[in-house]
Parts: C-alpha cells; structure tokens; sequence
C-alpha cells in the first residue's frame, strides 16, 4: 500500500535523516517542510521585511518554493523562485528567524496547501511540525521525534561544520522549540495517534529497524 507518513517533532532531532532513509527504504518520496518555512523565511530576510508581518503577507504571491532532484548528491533540493538555496537556509540567521515567520498564519496556509499537494499521489514521507496534527491528519503512520536537547545541539553543530557557535546553535533550538509549541496556529504537539520515538542513544540504522517492525506490525 502506498502511504502517508507524518514525521514530526523537535528541532535538530535528526527527522530529515530518519526520513529520508524510511522514504528511500519503501520508494516514497521525501519532503522536509522545515525546509520550505525556512526557504520563505530567507526570501523576506532578502527584501529587509522580516520583521514585518503585514509586509510578508504582500509578498507571499511573489515566493515561489520548489524542490528538485540532484541526481549527483541522491537526493532533492530547495529552489526558492528558481534558484537553489539548498544550503544557505540552514544558516543561523535564518534559523533565528523561521519560528516567527512560521507563526503568521498566512505563512502557514500557503505552505500547508502545497505540502497537501506535494502529497497528493501518496507514497509520502513528510517531516515537520504539524504534519500528523494539521496536513495530512488522515496519515496512516504518525512518527513523534523527540531527542536529549544536548545531543541535538552537537548533531547541528556537526552538520554546520563548527561554523557557528555550539552555545549558540543550542539556545536556538531551545528557542525554537518555545516558541513553535506556544505558537497559535497549529503549535507543535504530538497527534493523539503518533508512536514516540527518542533516538538520543540510537544509530539511524537502529531507527530504521524500529520504522520496519512498526511498518510491518
Ligand atoms: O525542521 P526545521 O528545524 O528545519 O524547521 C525550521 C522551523 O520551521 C521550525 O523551527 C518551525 O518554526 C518551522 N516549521 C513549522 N512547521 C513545519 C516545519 C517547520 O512551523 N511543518
């Protein structure tokens, strides 16, 4: 059977990771939608209106986010009105500012109707948020990540080569958190019907197996 699977949960717990591979184990398709908050978020961070909610609004006709397959590295990545922006929204900057501009709620129905979309011929893998609770509620499988904030600090600090602080990356995430599961529209929260899984002291090979024995179960 062809599936949705709703991966959402904490900040830097590893979900791409862990989504991506379950994606690349059963041939769905993969899509990180922190990706897509993020590549919004360095679009209005350009045009000097970050700060300004009612200026985003205006533009978000004008933001085009699009994903494409890399054949060379194996896996897709982010366009933002056409140009790849793959790595450059993974910077601090834009991480300081993606849980505000998440919150507007404008920001959020764009984004969740082309998350809806993306989804639409099935055999999904989505990481978020809000996946299970609000885009795809019907999921067949709801996945709640959730890691020791320590250790999700160290594997964000490893991914962005100690180009940025450790202390730094670490109250970010802390701040993150706060600030998307107090949000008003659609807060992070595990969906009544989501399975937890706490990977701090597990490989993603580990993980994997685990994803298997409920996917079969
Ligand atoms: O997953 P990632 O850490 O890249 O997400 C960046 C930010 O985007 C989150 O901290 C959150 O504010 C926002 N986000 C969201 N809803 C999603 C995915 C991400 O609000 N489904």
């Amino acid at each position: 059977a062809r599936i949705i699977i709703a991966v959402d949960g904490y900040s830097s717990c590893g979900k791409s990771t862990f989504a991506r591979a379950l994606a690349a184990r059963y041939g769905y398709i993969f899509i990180d939608t922190g990706a897509m908050y993020r590549a919004l978020t360095l679009y209005v961070i350009n045009q000097g209106i970050v700060n300004s909610p009612s200026r985003i609004v205006e533009e978000l006709d004008k933001i085009d986010i699009s994903f494409k397959f890399n054949s060379q590295l194996g896996r897709s990545e982010i366009y933002l009105n056409g140009a790849n922006v793959d790595s450059r929204i993974r910077s601090l900057e834009v991480s300081s500012h993606v849980s505000t501009v998440s919150a507007i709620p404008q920001v959020r129905d764009k984004l969740v109707a082309l998350q809806q979309f993306m989804g639409r011929d099935k055999g999904v893998v989505m990481d978020g948020r809000d996946i299970g609770t609000v885009v795809f509620p019907q999921a067949e499988l709801k996945i709640f990540m959730t890691a020791d904030p320590k250790v999700r600090a160290m594997r964000r600090y490893n991914e962005l080569q100690g180009r940025e602080p450790f202390e730094e990356i670490e109250r970010n995430i802390i701040e993150r958190d706060h600030l998307d599961e107090t949000r008003e529209t659609s807060p992070l929260r595990r969906a009544d019907d989501a399975v937890v899984l706490d990977n701090s002291n597990m490989t993603v090979e580990e993980q994997m197996e685990w994803a298997e024995q409920l996917m079969s179960g």
